[in-house]
C-alpha cells in the first residue's frame, strides 16, 4: 500500500472558478498556468481551463508541451524570451511572446523572420522588476512597429497592490496615460484586479490564483467570492501517542504538553510541501472536524491535538488544506501565502483527480 498521502484535483472546481472569472469581466481570459499550474500539474489545468481563450506561463519547453497536446489559444511566455534560439520556437509553435527590454529589443533585430511573431510590450508602471519605463515605451513601441519579424502588438502591465487596500489608481493613471497614445489591446488584471477593478479589466484579464480557488484577499474568502478549491491535500494519522504533562512533541521540544493529552502523527512532512515553519496551533481537519498543530513539522511526519476528539484514532482522515480548510488559512497561520503552498507540493505527493 502506498503511503497514505495524496492531493485531490478536483477538475470540476477549476471550471467553476473560470466560470466566476467570467460573471466577472467580459474581456478575454488569459488563464496564468505558470508553474506547473500552480502545482496542480500543467496539462491537469489546461484541460480544464480549455475554454479560456489564452494561457501564460514561463517556460518555453512547457509552451511547446501544450502545442503538442493540440491547444490552439494564444500561448503567452510572461517573461519572454531568453536567447535567439528561443525565437525560432516561438514563431514555429505560434507563441505569443513578452518584451519587456531593450536587450530582448536588440535579439529581434537579429531575428530573419517576417510578420510572424505576436508580442507582448511590457510597461513598469511601478513595480520596477520587468518593464519599459513610461519614457521609454515610446522608442520601445516605435521599434516594434517598425519591425519585419512583429505582427501584433498588446501593452501589458502588472499591479503591485491589487490585493490590498492602496489599490491600481496611482499605476492605472499612469498606464492609460500611455495606453491612450497607441490603438493597441491592453492586458493588467491579476486575478484581485480582475475581481475588484472593472476597470483596470482591458482586452485580456490574466488570472491565476483564483481559477485555483484560493482568495486573493486577506479581508474576503474564496467562499464569498463564490470560488472552489482546487487542490486538497490530505493523509492519515499513522500513530498515536499518549502524552503526561511535561512530555514534549517531535525535534527540539517545540511543543510541551502541559496536561493529559492524546496527539496523532499524520503522514506528511516539509519533504511533501508542508510548510516548515507552520508553529503550533495551525489549523488542521481530522475527521472533517478542526484541530491543531503540535511541535516542529518533520521531514516525513507532523502531530496533530486528538485530546478533543476521542472517536479519531488510527487510519483518520487529515486534511492539511482544501475542501473544509481554506489553503489561505493554512498559509496566513504558516506566515506565507497560499501561492507558495500551492506550488510547494513535492513530486513525491500522489495526485489524484
Ligand atoms: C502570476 C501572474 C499573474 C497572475 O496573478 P494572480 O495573483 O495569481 O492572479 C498575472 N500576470 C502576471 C504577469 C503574472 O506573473
Amino acid at each position: 500500500m502506498p503511503r497514505p498521502i495524496q492531493a485531490l484535483i478536483d477538475q470540476n472546481a477549476l471550471e467553476n472558478n473560470l466560470h466566476v472569472a467570467r460573471r466577472a469581466a467580459s474581456s478575454r481570459i488569459m488563464a496564468v498556468i505558470k508553474a506547473d499550474g500552480y502545482g496542480h500539474g500543467l496539462l491537469r489545468v489546461a484541460e480544464a481551463l480549455a475554454a479560456a481563450e489564452g494561457f501564460a506561463l514561463l517556460d518555453i519547453q512547457d509552451a511547446v508541451r501544450l502545442r503538442e497536446a493540440g491547444y490552439r489559444q494564444t500561448i503567452l511566455l510572461l517573461e519572454g524570451f531568453f536567447d535567439a534560439a528561443d525565437l525560432a520556437l516561438i514563431a514555429a509553435y505560434e507563441l505569443t511572446t513578452v518584451i519587456h527590454s531593450n536587450w530582448q529589443i536588440a535579439l529581434l533585430d537579429a531575428y530573419p523572420g517576417r510578420g510572424t511573431l505576436d508580442v507582448w510590450l511590457k510597461v513598469n508602471s511601478g513595480m520596477h522588476r520587468l518593464g519599459f519605463s513610461p519614457e521609454g515605451v515610446n522608442a520601445a513601441m516605435k521599434s516594434l512597429r517598425a519591425h519585419a519579424a512583429v505582427r501584433e502588438i498588446t501593452l501589458m502591465s502588472h499591479f503591485s497592490h491589487a490585493d490590498e487596500p492602496r489599490g491600481v489608481s496611482l499605476q492605472l493613471a499612469l498606464i492609460n496615460e500611455i495606453a491612450s497614445e497607441y490603438r493597441v489591446a491592453r492586458s493588467l488584471a491579476n486575478s484581485a484586479a480582475l475581481l475588484r477593478y472593472p476597470a483596470t479589466h482591458g482586452d485580456w484579464v490574466r488570472p491565476g490564483v483564483m481559477l485555483y480557488g484560493a482568495s486573493p484577499f486577506a479581508d474576503t474568502s474564496a467562499q464569498q467570492l463564490g470560488l472552489k478549491p482546487v487542490m486538497t491535500l490530505s493523509s492519515r494519522i499513522i500513530a498515536i501517542q499518549n502524552l503526561q504533562a511535561g512530555d514534549e512533541v517531535g525535534y527540539a521540544g517545540v511543543f510541551r504538553a502541559d496536561r493529559t493529552m492524546r496527539i496523532g502523527v499524520v503522514a506528511c512532512g516539509y519533504a511533501d510541501g508542508y510548510p516548515r515553519h507552520a508553529p503550533n496551533g495551525t489549523p488542521v481537519l481530522v475527521d472533517g472536524r478542526k484541530t491543531q498543530l503540535l511541535g516542529r513539522i518533520s521531514m516525513d511526519m507532523l502531530c496533530v491535538d486528538l485530546t478533543a476528539l476521542p472517536d479519531s484514532g488510527m487510519g483518520a482522515q487529515v486534511t492539511l488544506w482544501g475542501q473544509g480548510l481554506p489553503v489561505e488559512t493554512v498559509a496566513a497561520a504558516a506566515g506565507t501565502i497560499s501561492y507558495e503552498l500551492m506550488c510547494g507540493l513535492t513530486a513525491r505527493v500522489p495526485v489524484r483527480l
